[in-house]
């Protein structure tokens, strides 16, 4: 018989700055460490826990109020306009009408905040619950979602090489009566690359935890999110598809910019209109940009009037980055809008800086 393993996303709440103590009481207690160390094998997609495309997914709530509630199914339905899936909400088991419920939600104190994955949420009892929210905010509800669409904890990707300072980790978190262990299972060890699904990595992602400098030997530092991020659509509708129209698929003429600089499969925005700029969206796309300038080029996104960093583009090296068609970037050299542009089909755009060599 086949040995049924369910993996139980504990979300160590390691997501709200919470434990440096900036957002209040309510973040500092983290989950109650589980009994036994719970491997979780793992925008990073545990492999075979995938609801089938298309599906209506039903959630019951067990407890919570009725404005909790409300705040799920405002925020939750967020990944729906990307996956291609339906939410149905139920408030009982009467409302489901004898039909199976999927995703069962409570919303216990001193429980935290976790999610089963995906599709082994088929593997509990119509009367437990798949997920807990302690927490009942958006932040929270993006990423248990994402876990119960069957996503892993993003910093736990294969592809992130940062440095953690597991001392200072296991000195902080041990205050929460956590193992060296724990910290090593949940932080550190990366996911089993024949487990999961991975791209490069995406300190934006909402699976990713936040976590401060001190942890990190290189000095790097994670804010958290909260709002999905590019790569988390582009995943999602990926392990879905069919929920967003691709576009047509044509090749762009490479159109010269100016001498020091080319572009084919993109559409140049003039800088200063940026921020006027609508964003149309529809199908995936991507784009890559080399730099064979003097200069350091830093890759914004911009989206709802602010700009999000997605990348510094060192002299001789290039960048790959995944999007949306209609999604409005901005290349800055010190600062100052040096180009900005969206991508106008499904194939890869390509914006080149200077000559190569
Ligand atoms: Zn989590």
């Amino acid at each position: 018989m086949k040995n049924i393993i369910i993996i139980f996303v504990v979300c160590l709440i390691v997501r709200g700055t919470s434990i440096f103590g900036s957002q209040g009481g309510k973040r500092m207690s983290f989950v109650k460490p589980p009994t036994q160390p719970i491997v979780a094998t793992r925008s990073v997609e545990v492999k075979g826990t995938r609801w089938k495309n298309g599906k209506i997914i039903r959630i019951l709530f067990l407890g919570g109020t009725k404005a909790e509630r409300q705040t799920v199914r405002q925020f939750a339905v967020e990944w729906t306009r990307y996956a291609n899936l339906t939410f149905e909400f139920f408030d009982s088991v009467s409302q489901l009408r004898g039909q199976k419920s999927d995703i069962r939600i409570d919303f216990v104190q001193g429980d935290g905040a976790n999610s089963a994955i995906g599709n082994e949420a088929e593997y509990f009892e119509q009367n437990e619950r798949t997920m807990n929210l302690e927490w009942v905010d958006k932040s929270t509800i993006l990423h248990e979602f994402g876990h119960a669409l069957g996503l892993d904890h993003e910093h736990q990707n294969p592809s992130n090489h940062t440095p953690w300072n597991r001392k200072a980790i296991f000195a902080e978190l041990s205050k929460q009566g956590w193992t060296i262990e724990m910290v090593d299972d949940f932080v550190i060890k990366p996911h089993d690359r024949n487990l999961v699904n991975f791209s490069q990595y995406d300190p934006q992602s909402i699976m990713v935890y936040s976590y401060p400098a001190s942890w990190t030997l290189d000095g790097s530092s994670v804010d958290q999110n909260e709002e999905l991020s590019e790569m988390d659509k582009i995943n999602i509708a990926k392990m879905y598809p069919g929920k967003t129209s691709v576009g047509e698929e044509n090749i762009a003429p490479v159109i010269p910019v100016s001498q020091a600089q080319t572009i084919s499969g993109v559409s140049e925005i003039n800088c200063q209109k940026v921020t006027k700029t609508p964003e149309r969206v529809s199908g995936a796309s991507s784009f890559i940009v080399e730099n064979h300038t003097n200069e350091i080029l830093t890759l914004y996104w911009f989206s709802a009037g602010k700009k999000t960093k997605y990348a510094t583009i060192h002299p001789d090296s290039r960048h790959e980055q995944e999007t949306y068609i209609g999604h409005l970037w901005v290349i800055d050299v010190q600062s100052q809008c040096k180009l900005a542009f969206t991508t106008t089909s499904k194939s890869k755009g390509k914006v080149v800086f200077g000559k190569p060599n």
